[in-house]
C-alpha cells in the first residue's frame, strides 16, 4: 500500500544503505550533529500496531541491528531511538548518535538548538560495511 502524496513513499531507493522486502536504511544529515539513520517500513502504514505481531518484530530486530551499527561507527555518547511522524504519519524510526557538544545535547535533535553543535559526519560506505555486518546482505527478508 502506498500514497503518492507521502514522501516516504516516493523515496528513491538507490539512496538506501541497506533494503529487504519490507524496509529501506536511508542516511540524513542533520545541521548541528551529523549522520543518523532512518529505517522506513516500505508499507504507507501509519502506526506500530498496524503491523502484525511478526512485521513488528522484524522491523524492531532491524531497528536494534542499525542502532548497533551507527554506534559502532560513530561512537556516540548516546544514542536515540525515536518514531514519531507527526508531520509525515508514515512508520519510521530514526537512528540517532548523540554528542555531548551536538547543538541539541541533552535535549532531542527537534529541539531549539543550545549551541552551533559539532558535525559529524558518517561515510556511506562505512555504514553500509556496518549494516551488512549486522544485518546480512541487502534484499534478505526478515520473516
Ligand atoms: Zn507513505
Amino acid at each position: 500500500m502506498t500514497d503518492d502524496r507521502c514522501p516516504l513513499c516516493r523515496l528513491d531507493e538507490a539512496s538506501a544503505l541497506w533494503a529487504n522486502e519490507q524496509c529501506l536504511v536511508i542516511p540524513a544529515e542533520v545541521a548541528g550533529l551529523g549522520t543518523i539513520c532512518r529505517v522506513i517500513w516500505r508499507g504507507h502504514v501509519r502506526e506500530m500496531g498496524d503491523l502484525s505481531t511478526g512485521e513488528r518484530r522484524a522491523l524492531m530486530d532491524i531497528v536494534f541491528a542499525v542502532e548497533t551499527a551507527v554506534r559502532d561507527c560513530a561512537r556516540p555518547a548516546k544514542m536515540n531511538l525515536a518514531s514519531l511522524g507527526n508531520l509525515v504519519p508514515h512508520l519510521h524510526w530514526h537512528i540517532i548518535p548523540r554528542y555531548q557538544n551536538d547543538a541539541y545535547f541533552p535535549d532531542a535533535i527537534w529541539a531549539a538548538a543550545r549551541r552551533p553543535g559539532a558535525h559529524y559526519p558518517l561515510s556511506d560506505e562505512r555504514l553500509r560495511a556496518a549494516l551488512r555486518a549486522a544485518l546480512g546482505p541487502p534484499g534478505k527478508p526478515r520473516l
